[in-house]
């Protein structure tokens, strides 16, 4: 019988959000569980889930664990997985959590699994190779940490209340002390992982147009337009991000990290439409998880066409954007 148990943080408002909803959800479908509590208010989040139906709710609570930091963090999930006696651990795989994940497992000497896709009684799953290969796991070993991925459970839905709490004791130093956030403003945060529709940008965006000349300035307007209009996220060919390397005209809010494909990241939105892209298999192994996919390429031959897209546009992705954002504006 396993004694299973989910550790999430509070936001800075006290809430829990989306990854947190979701791993809570993946352990209620493993039967009774308990959730772990951290931050520095975590009664209004007990509360917000207070209808979970989870056995027990322990916290550590205090300042100190407001902030994102190694030391805090995983001293607070020791300590509450130490006092659940929990012989299986859901955390979400944000990067607060996989920083820390290893480090906790060491310290309850169980075992670590990262960028977990999914996870039932009998074991978990998760993609070897750059998402080619799909495991099914199992582990002897107790206690078993497992770090789920965000984006493949739907959020738990519950009634709000007043819950009870446990409150586990921790003293945790740190040297370290987070002053601040430099982040870029909203406008210009172009990767989205929660936007309906993933927006790939390909190197064509760059190479001369049937007029003979490139026209990188407007290719830029006219991409940020409609990602600021849609709230879509960027992705981009390799080919374009490696641009900047080599010196050419460059989009200058891309970068390797909107990298879609093979060598890059594999983003999970329901639609995704590709632009100015050949649609070669390295890039188009990253597109594993859209759902549905559209392509605009001048090219009726390319990798798009051969079964990688549902629907490919012939067509000028100026002029076809153009178009959309003229739309998107009215
Ligand atoms: C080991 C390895 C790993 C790799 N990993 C990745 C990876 O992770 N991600 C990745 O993306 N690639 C990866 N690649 C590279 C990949 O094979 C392709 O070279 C790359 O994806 C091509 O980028 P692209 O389609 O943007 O550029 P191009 O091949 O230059 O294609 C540009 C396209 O734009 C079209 N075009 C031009 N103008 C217009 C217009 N006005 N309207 C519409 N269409 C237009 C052209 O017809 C053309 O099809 C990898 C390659 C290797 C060998």
């Amino acid at each position: 019988m396993e004694t299973i148990l989910v550790i999430v943080h509070t936001e800075t408002d006290g809430s829990l959000a989306k990854p947190a909803l979701e791993a809570i959800a993946a352990a209620k479908t493993l039967g009774s569980f308990s959730v772990g509590l951290i931050g520095a208010d975590t009664q209004k989040a007990a509360n917000q889930i207070a209808g979970c139906g989870a056995a027990k709710f322990l916290t550590v609570t205090g300042a100190e664990f407001a902030q994102p930091r190694y030391a805090t963090d995983a001293a607070a999930a020791e300590a509450i997985a130490k006092a659940a006696a929990a012989t299986i651990i859901i955390i979400p795989h944000t990067s607060r959590w996989g920083r820390v994940a290893a480090g906790v497992a060491a310290r309850l000497a169980g075992r670590a699994d990262t960028h977990v896709t999914g996870v039932t009684t009998s074991g978990i799953t998760r993609w070897y190779y750059r998402q080619r290969m799909e495991a099914q796991m199992n582990r002897t070993q107790r206690p078993w940490l497992i770090a789920l991925d965000p984006g493949c459970v739907a959020p738990l839905e519950c009634p709000a209340g007043t819950a009870a709490t446990t409150p586990v004791s921790v003293t945790a130093m740190s040297r370290t002390q987070v002053t601040g956030i430099k982040a870029p403003e909203a406008s210009q945060q172009t990767i989205r992982p929660d936007a309906k529709l993933l927006f790939v940008a390909g190197a064509g965006w760059t190479k001369k147009q049937a007029d003979g000349a490139t026209h990188v300035p407007e290719a830029a307007e006219i991409i940020l337009g409609f990602l600021n209009a849609s709230k879509s996220s960027l992705g981009s060919s390799k080919s374009l991000v490696d641009i900047s390397g080599e010196g050419g005209a460059v989009l200058p809010f891309m970068s390797h990290l909107n990298q879609v494909g093979q060598t890059g990241a594999t983003p999970r939105h329901p639609k995704g439409l590709s632009t100015c892209c050949h649609g070669e298999e390295p890039h188009t192994v990253g597109w594993r998880f859209i759902n549905e996919r559209r392509a605009i390429s001048l090219d009726p031959n390319c990798g798009w066409a051969r079964g990688k897209a549902d629907v490919l546009y012939v067509a000028d992705a100026f002029a076809v954007m153009r178009k959309v954002n003229a739309l998107l504006a009215k």
